[in-house]
């Protein structure tokens, strides 16, 4: 009788952290009030979702979990078993003493790109092709709605790079080598969030409602001014080049409210960002007034030391000193506790800083609405992968081709093609792919090839439901000489390109397309007519090849919607996109910017031939 006296006292208590009538600043006092040492350090860390069973989430007051690239609770889970996924999880933060929600992030890149049947939309480098903000914003929201289909409100996305060479592994999550494109395509970041009210002051996060989720302006900063475009690597570069090409979009994703900012594996001259202080803390959050948490990369505190991990107490002292707020410990979070609690008792890390960090974390998660509804429901699992996004995917596609060479004289084109002939020909191994077409982060971490990944439109799919029904199309990977010889093309579509890769993995110094792709380009283009679309993460070696070329198209990665391809090569739709990259002639050039006094292209940075629709 005491014991359940007691309980019901407890339940009426009259919580102010709990009242969404009280303003935001008395909500973090009065919780942040109430939190032991323990229960603030569990906010800081970030673990993996298969770790983060019920047990854990309750021992250690962990603040946030993951899903890592491709980490998903089951393989082409539905939305449905996201939802209860995560709401297990956050049922384990919220049991704790004092019920303070959990959030879960993913790489929602281009698109809710871990889940099947998601609509998975251009990577960014096509996206800036297209010079379209408010398109972009408009993935935001769609992004938005299908990451909160599955019960997550946290995408670290976008990656804010500027790719100043194409060398780097990462070069197509950037919207470009131009730090204005990159600064114009934050719109996604509104997208993404909701629309920021006039009345919130420059700096403070915001994410409008239950439909949003919070953004993650990343990798910060000069992640893609790395040294031939080393992943992870050093960037060397004066304060003049620094302010002026990477950090310019990190100010218009402040003043447009993003909830958190993660920082770079990278160096900037030799200096860690993950434990640089006087970006991180000084530039970041007191001279741009950042409110948000800043957040590391996945295990990005360990590789502050060479090798990774060697000392890890040290490097939890340089990161949470240099201002980092939450830590991607996906593993060895006892380890991280254990360490970081030992810090802070021996005055290492003063406590102020962990009440920074504390109160930004507890700050996003207010504003978020995280306490009010911590659970997800089934409301919007219909969003996954919808008509609507996929029609907007389409347009992104259509918007994000950049033609690069329309006929081989002048005053002739090829393009747009001719819906009705007797026989066409669609080759190469990344016609019929739609693996290939995603590239990475999709599904899997480094992406997959094949057709069985989850649903789209492959641009042979695409070819085929385009032309007219007389229209013969024969498709072969890899046509040889005699199948030339032996059949009458009135012309030939060649898709060739790269294979899938992240990160690290992407990182190539030659550039070149793969095997067979060059063959097929040879064999086709040196029999018929042909249009080369090229399915790549960022320019690549043509400059052999152009001249058999008839024309040229840069498709990028235009992930699930192949129809949006077929749509500008018959001409439904003009060609319009511009490159975002300059594209070389040769690797020795690398780098090479627009601006460069050695600027000496194939197609410029802003190149692309346009095309007017056909008139039905
Ligand atoms: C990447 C980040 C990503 C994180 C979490 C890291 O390897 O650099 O961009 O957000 O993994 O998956």
């Amino acid at each position: 009788l005491v014991l359940c006296f007691s309980e019901t006292l407890a339940k009426a208590e009259y919580l102010k952290y709990k009242d969404p009538k009280q303003p935001l600043n008395v909500r973090i006092k009065d919780l942040f009030g109430r939190m032991t040492l323990e229960e603030k350090i569990g906010q800081m860390v970030q673990i993996e979702r298969a770790n983060a069973s019920m047990d854990v989430m309750r021992k250690y007051f962990i603040g946030s979990v993951l899903s890592g690239g491709g980490s998903v609770p089951s393989k082409n889970a539905s939305a449905k078993t996201w939802v209860h996924m995560v709401n297990k999880i956050q049922e384990g933060a919220l049991s704790t003493r004092l019920g303070i929600p959990m959030i879960y992030g993913i790489d929602a890149v281009h698109g809710h790109n871990n889940v099947y049947n998601a609509t998975i939309f251009p990577h960014n480098i096509g996206l800036g092709a297209t010079r379209d903000p408010q398109l972009v914003k408009r993935i935001g929201v769609a992004t938005a709605l299908e990451v909160r289909a599955t019960g997550i409100p946290y995408a670290f996305a976008p990656c804010i790079a500027v790719c100043r060479d194409p060398r780097w592994g990462r070069c197509y999550e950037s919207y470009g080598e131009d730090h204005k494109i990159v600064q114009a395509m934050t719109e996604i970041i509104p997208g993404l969030q909701g629309d920021l009210p006039s009345n919130i002051r420059k700096g403070v996060p915001y994410v409008a409602g239950k439909n949003n989720v919070a953004a993650c302006a990343k990798h910060f900063v000069g992640d893609g001014g790395t040294t031939k475009g080393i992943n992870e690597n050093n960037t060397v570069i004066d304060g003049h080049g620094l302010f002026s090409i990477h950090m310019p979009a990190y100010y218009n994703s402040i003043i447009k409210g993003v909830a958190t900012i993660m920082v770079s594996y990278s160096s900037v001259n030799g200096e860690k960002m993950h434990a640089n202080k006087k970006l991180v803390t000084d530039f970041l959050k007191n001279t741009l007034h950042f409110k948000g948490f800043v957040i590391s990369d996945w295990q990005g505190i360990d590789k502050i030391t060479s090798p990774p991990h060697a000392n890890y107490t040290y490097s939890i002292l340089a990161s949470v000193n240099a201002g980092v707020d939450m830590i991607m410990v996906p593993y060895n979070y006892t380890e991280f506790i254990d360490a970081l609690t030992y810090l802070v008792k021996n005055n290492a890390i003063p406590i102020s800083r962990i009440d920074d960090a504390v109160k930004r974390i507890l700050r996003v998660k207010f504003v978020m609405g995280l306490f009010e509804n911590p659970l997800a429901d089934l409301s919007l699992v219909n969003e996954i992968g919808k008509q609507e996004h996929r029609e907007l995917a389409r347009e992104a596609v259509r918007k994000s081709l950049v033609l690069l060479k329309n006929g081989k004289l002048p005053n002739q084109p090829l393009l747009p093609l001719p819906k009705k002939a007797p026989k066409i020909l669609v080759a190469g191994t990344h016609a019929n792919d739609l693996g290939n077409q995603c590239g990475g982060w999709t599904i899997e971490w480094q992406g997959l090839t094949g057709n069985n990944l989850t649903s789209g439109t492959t641009v042979l799919t695409a070819i085929k439901d385009t032309v007219d029904p007389e229209t013969e199309v024969v498709f072969d990977n890899n046509p040889n000489a005699e199948f030339l010889k032996t059949h009458q093309f009135s012309y030939a579509i060649v898709v060739v390109g790269e294979h899938p890769y992240a990160e690290t993995n992407g990182d190539s110094l030659n550039l070149t397309i793969p095997e067979p792709g060059p063959e097929t380009i040879k064999n086709v283009c040196g029999a018929v007519k042909c249009v080369v679309v090229v399915i790549s993460g960022r320019p690549v070696v043509i400059q052999p090849y152009i001249d058999s070329i008839d024309a040229l198209v840069a498709a990028w990665l235009p992930g699930t919607e192949g129809k949006g391809i077929s749509d500008v090569l018959f001409g439904d739709y003009g060609f319009t996109g511009k490159l975002s990259q300059t594209w070389f002639k040769s690797v020795d050039q690398l780098p090479m910017n627009f601006g460069d006094a050695h600027y000496d292209p194939l197609f410029p940075l802003g190149f692309g031939l346009t095309t007017q629709p056909v008139k039905a």
